[in-house]
């Protein structure tokens, strides 16, 4: 089988690929329309989703894609190619199926992680009524990024610069979690999390709260990419509090050892773009979600990475995958044309373009499916309440599942 036909290059294309195969599977669509922006091609810019199963099904396998922009061309094609091979006749009895195409449509266009405010959406879902975290590091790294250099190469050495001098200073985990943790401060800097709920984030409440009315039970797979360990591998990266049920229950589906934190750790310390150990979260989509669905829906699960061998591929690095984001970015916000090629890597850089990539990305995501739907199977037969736990908009994950601080 040809899975890796299941990619596009165009946000536009995946799009109608998408709802297509929703129809021909006979799923019922849904769709959230973008208020003001349109896309690379003068597209209209919109969240898809599509319910496959039983409306009144106690539970409900989550699946979203985009949520990191570029990063959704591999979700979309596990989507896409889900729907179109396996549908409905693969549904368990009291299961359904919820897709969620492109979260983030905008950067899913354009090629960038952020949204068209310049925020990561997987660190938007805070409380905003409440003080935000404070970010000292990050004012420290704009302060040192001289980003007045007309020329790429000097421009991702100036990059490479202030973070080095930062990582003498405080240490290499403590830069990479402070530049990835989720900010409210810096719109200009790495992982900046919003000022207030985005869009996408109150389009996808509005979607959960009318379609998962009836659920007990939510299995959440948010697609992200790209890790380097090896084509047609995954890192789980589940945000359910360690060793509690909702954690053993994704364990169970996907392997204890998977989502293991320390195995996260390890995975972690092997990809030099990555740092030392997994670093601190705030304001997590799937945090969102939980909180949007409780008390009488929980949600299990993870953010799936797809991962690449880092052989084979050139990689981006961080570095330079800031500058050029930056540079898209602002000539975008102009008006003007963004700088040549930068889409074009930042895509490379999300999905490979490798046909044996993709086939062994779309293979594996159909398998990580049939794993899931068959933990689903084995929930919605125990027939229990849900049981959300403990929920939480921040965390640590150096020290287990502490909750972030709260600022003074
Ligand atoms: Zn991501």
């Amino acid at each position: 089988l040809d899975l890796h036909t299941h990619f596009s290059s165009t946000y536009a294309v995946a799009r109608q690929r998408f709802c297509d195969a929703a129809r021909r599977a006979g799923a019922r669509g849904f769709s959230r329309r973008h208020p003001t922006e349109t896309g690379l091609e003068g597209e209209a810019l919109t969240i898809d989703a599509a319910w496959l199963g039983p409306a009144e099904a106690p539970v409900v396998v989550l699946s979203l894609s985009g949520t990191h922009g570029p990063e959704g061309y591999a979700g979309s094609a596990a989507q896409t190619a889900w729907l179109t091979l396996e549908g409905k006749a693969s549904l368990p009895r009291g299961v359904a199926m919820l897709f969620v195409h492109a979260v983030n449509p905008w950067g899913f266009s354009f090629g960038l992680r952020v949204n068209e405010q310049q925020v990561d959406l997987n660190r938007n879902a805070m409380d905003f009524t409440r003080p935000l975290p404070p970010s000292p590091i990050v004012a420290q790294y704009l302060a040192l990024r001289d980003d007045d250099h007309g020329d790429r190469e000097a421009a991702i050495a100036a990059e490479r610069a202030a973070r080095d001098a930062l990582k003498r200073e405080h240490g290499a985990w403590a830069v990479h979690d402070a530049l990835s943790r989720g900010q409210y401060e810096f719109p200009d800097a790495p992982g900046f999390g919003g000022r207030a709920e985005q869009w996408s984030l109150q389009a996808l409440r509005s979607l959960l709260q009318e379609l998962c009315s009836q659920a007990r039970h939510i299995a959440y797979i948010d697609w992200h990419t790209l890790i380097e360990k090896r084509d047609g591998e995954f890192v789980f990266l589940c945000f359910n509090e360690p060793q509690g049920a909702l954690f053993e229950r994704a364990g169970g589906w996907w392997g204890r050892e998977a989502i293991d934190p320390a195995t996260v750790d390890a995975q972690w310390a092997a990809d030099p773009a990555l740092g030392s150990a997994r670093p601190s979260r705030n304001g997590l989509l799937m945090w969102g979600v939980q909180h949007w669905l409780a008390p009488h829906c929980d949600v299990a699960g993870a953010v799936v990475e797809f991962c690449r061998d880092p052989v084979v591929d050139r990689s981006l690095s961080p570095e330079a995958r800031a500058v050029d984001s930056r540079r898209v970015f602002a000539a975008l916000r102009r008006g003007a044309t963004p700088p040549p090629g930068a889409r074009e890597r930042l895509l490379e850089a999300s999905c490979p373009s490798r046909t044996d990539w993709r086939q062994r990305a779309v293979e594996a995501a159909l398998q990580l499916y049939r794993r899931t739907l068959e933990g689903a199977r084995a929930w919605a037969a125990e027939d229990i309440a849900a049981r959300p736990g403990r929920l939480v908009r921040s965390a640590g994950f150096g020290a287990g599942f502490a909750e972030a601080r709260e600022p003074a």
